[in-house]
């Protein structure tokens, strides 16, 4: 029998279930190396049409059970899966190693999907890696079908009574066909939280952990597992004592849940009278209504840069400004932030031709690239400024570090005002600029960049990255990475008193304002407005509203005298938890250097 063990992963789909484990033992078949003979390279690439064909029906069938079973929006999770399917880099490249190298369709296709998944993680970025979930299931599928081994359907078969499934990694499509009342939670090895699997996990209501390292081989079917989606914990072979805990854990966790779907119509505010901003981060202009209904006051932060990652053209300003004024008319009566492109660093588009940089976080990214590519830049701005018609739709430069930025990105602004006026397109002349703060120079020079501003959102994820010179996505490094650093603290200290001398707003829209901790030092510097992930509004809100403003200021005065992390983050700790349980937060809520 395996030993008991107590495993930290990511919370996928919150949930509190106890089971036993069934361990579902699927992998991609190893494809066997096989040198065709010349006359037989069409027929394999036609066989490798079959499959793709093949391949495409079961997922439209799938696609189609699933808006029955879940949703239209559900359902669309399949598009990326049947995009790649007709992907010419896939596809046609696949073709061609075909003949080129005489090799077998499957393994022309493992080599370009093995190149795929090293270029999506040469990027690092959390969106793009989550679609190696989604070329896991396609490459699966195809392979299997090359192969002749049949679909991967076949491991959902002889689930009969309800278990937690522990597996490597789950793809998507397999994920979509699991029973809830068989399947009490999910937990896998790999997986990210914003992966395909996990969205439909939470979708079919499925507790789910995922990024547990080699849990799957220390489990065997029928042992017994507590798995907590909430906190992203499983636990092998639980004492007593740990199965009665989680049990009633489970009934506190349910009462909150209840709590917080109620907080959607009440108004930030604090229990001492401090009305706050509470907005929403979006990377698409779709997400900006299921924002409003969860309660948001606006979008704090629009990254509009994945409108064109991936693409093989700048896409046209008419398109751009679709998109902004979706995003725009979602919420006519609340701001709406839209931060010109980000690209660089860890976001290139295909079009760029970015060249290779040895320190890309350093390089030509953000307002830098956008002050060197006057087209890009120019198409981009009057797409934004044509959508300040539809509401108090502002404008944000990120990654500024030197006034001449703003003044440059102003000079165009204005330049293309006057084109607009020329054109007799409208826009809002009052519209307002804006800049985020997330560098140290930023932060350091903020009393002076007032001057220039009409606003300061403070982007704590690259302002703790460059401060610390702790990588934002090294996982090595993550425990290093917090906010809650005496340095980082400061500039926000910084940041925050220049703002209020200036009179203009001062928000922050890094992960930060996403975590109760977070919240309640920034309340405590007189920061009162917040953009977060549209999932974290419900908890940001009910934090808002059980913290007095004033008692966070009394304990961050004291932390500001600390001299390292450790001891701000336990003050904080400390603070908050006289007005909140901080075990019912879902996630990470503590980014204490210790974790
Ligand atoms: C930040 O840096 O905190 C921020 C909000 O911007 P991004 O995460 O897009 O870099
Ligand atoms: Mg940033």
């Amino acid at each position: 029998m395996s030993e008991r063990t107590v495993r930290d992963g990511t919370p996928a789909s919150p949930g509190i279930v106890i089971g036993p484990a069934r361990v579902l033992a699927w992998e991609r078949p190893k494809v066997p190396h096989q040198t065709l003979e010349p006359d037989e390279l069409n027929s394999e690439i036609e066989r490798f049409r079959e499959a793709l064909e093949a391949t495409r029906l079961r997922i439209l069938e799938i696609q189609a059970e699933t808006a029955e079973r879940l949703g239209r929006v559900e359902a669309q999770i399949f598009e990326p899966q049947l995009m790649m399917l007709q992907d010419s880099d896939l596809v046609g490249d696949v073709e061609s190693y075909i003949t080129e190298n005489r090799i077998s369709a499957a393994r022309a296709l493992e080599l370009r999907v093995l190149e795929f998944q090293s270029q999506f993680r040469q990027t690092g970025h959390p969106m793009v890696l989550d679609r190696l979930n989604d070329l896991l299931d396609v490459e699966t599928r195809l392979v299997r079908k090359l192969l002749g081994v049949g679909d991967p359907d076949g491991v959902l078969h002889g689930i009969e009574r309800p278990v937690v499934i522990v597996a490597r990694d789950l793809t998507p499509s397999i994920t979509v066909q699991l029973e809830p009342d068989r399947v009490l939670g999910l937990a896998t090895d790999a997986g990210t939280r914003t992966s395909h699997s996990a969205i439909l996990a939470r979708a079919l209501g499925i507790p789910a952990v995922v990024g547990l390292g080699d849990l799957s081989t220390q489990v065997e079917s029928g042992d017994e597992v507590v798995l907590d989606g909430r906190a992203g914990r499983v636990i092998l072979h639980p004492t007593d004592q740990e199965r009665r805990v989680y049990r009633e854990r489970d009934i506190q966790v349910r009462e909150w849940e209840q709590e917080l779907v109620l907080l959607a119509h009440l108004d930030p505010v604090t229990p001492d009278r401090q009305p706050v901003q509470l907005r929403a981060n979006i990377d698409m202009p779709g997400e900006a209504a299921t924002a409003r209904e969860l309660g948001a006051q606006g979008i704090g932060l629009f990254r509009t840069e994945f409108l064109v990652v991936g693409r093989r053209v700048l896409p046209e300003e008419e398109y751009q400004y679709q998109a902004y004024r979706e995003a725009a008319e979602a919420f006519p009566h609340h701001a709406v932030v839209i931060r010109s492109f980000d690209l660089g660093g860890d976001k290139f588009p295909l079009f760029l031709n970015m060249p290779a940089e040895e320190n890309p976080m350093l390089g030509w990214r953000a307002i830098r690239l956008c002050l060197d590519m006057p087209e890009l830049f120019r198409t981009h701005v009057r797409a934004m400024l044509r959508a300040t018609v539809h509401g108090d739709v502002r404008i944000m430069l990120p990654l500024i570090s030197d006034v001449r930025e703003i003044r440059q990105a102003r000079k165009i602004l204005e330049e293309e005002e006057d084109r607009l006026n020329e054109d007799g397109i409208a826009f809002n002349p009052g519209y307002k600029l804006g800049v985020m703060i997330e560098t140290p120079a930023a932060a350091l020079m903020a009393a002076e960049l007032t001057r220039y501003a009409d606003f300061f959102s403070i982007g704590s994820n690259d302002l703790t990255q460059y401060t610390l010179a702790v990588d934002r996505n090294n996982a090595r490094l993550a425990s290093r990475f917090t906010p809650f650093h005496p340095a980082v603290v400061e500039l926000l200290q910084r940041t925050a008193r220049a703002g209020r001398h200036a009179g203009i707003e001062v928000s922050v829209c890094g992960e930060m304002a996403g975590n109760p901790l977070g919240v309640y030092l920034l309340l405590g510097l007189g920061i009162t407005a917040f953009s977060v992930a549209p999932s974290a509004l419900p908890e940001i809100k009910k934090v808002v509203r059980s913290i007095p403003a004033g008692d966070a200021r009394a304990h961050v005065e004291k932390a500001l005298e600390a001299s390292d992390s450790a001891s701000i983050t336990a003050i904080l700790t400390e603070g908050i938890s006289q007005w909140l349980d901080l075990s019912l937060f879902s996630g990470r809520w503590n980014l204490s250097p210790q974790e």
